[in-house]
């Protein structure tokens, strides 16, 4: 069986950038997404395309095809009171926020002064080049429900 749309893939990996530090690897050295439904980001997936089980690769995946370039529009200041009021807000703090088009966002505190608070928005690793070892461990048909769903269920996947 061969890596398509509609199949569930079963992946290790491990996520390096270009100095060789590990920025992610698969949990318990194993990640199941679906193939085709925007899973995981358009590089690798492309990459994992028609690949089968037992099958190792290097993949280099450019900020166009992973997280996007930085953009410096998201680094804006906003008032002091869109944060909890009760909590004490320092750089490098990380909040989860609702983006414009309803998406879920992280949110990074970059400095705090005394009425407003510089938040940059781009993805941790946007503008970053992304260097994945992959090794494809279970290819299988996705369930009905799964590609209704867009993703996969049971282990290493959604549990609902
Ligand atoms: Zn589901």
């Amino acid at each position: 069986m061969k890596i398509a749309e509609k199949h569930v893939v079963t992946l290790n990996y491990t996520l390096k950038d270009n100095d060789g530090e590990i920025i992610d690897q698969a949990q318990d050295g194993s990640f199941a997404y679906l193939h085709g439904a925007q899973n995981i980001i358009p590089g690798l997936e492309n990459a994992l395309t028609g690949k089968a089980v037992g099958d190792q690769l290097q993949v280099k995946v450019s900020p166009e095809e992973g997280y996007g370039q930085r953009d410096e529009n998201r680094v804006e200041d906003v008032p002091r009171e869109m944060f909890p009021a009760d909590q004490e807000i320092e750089p490098g703090m990380v909040f989860h926020a609702q983006g414009p088009n309803g998406e879920m966002i992280t949110v990074t505190v970059v400095e705090v002064g005394d009425d407003t608070i510089k938040i940059d928005s781009n993805h941790a690793l946007a503008g970053v080049e992304l260097n994945f070892d992959v090794e494809i461990m279970g290819i299988r048909e996705a369930e009905d429900v799964e590609i209704e769903h867009g993703h996969v269920h049971g282990p290493g996947g959604h549990h609902h």
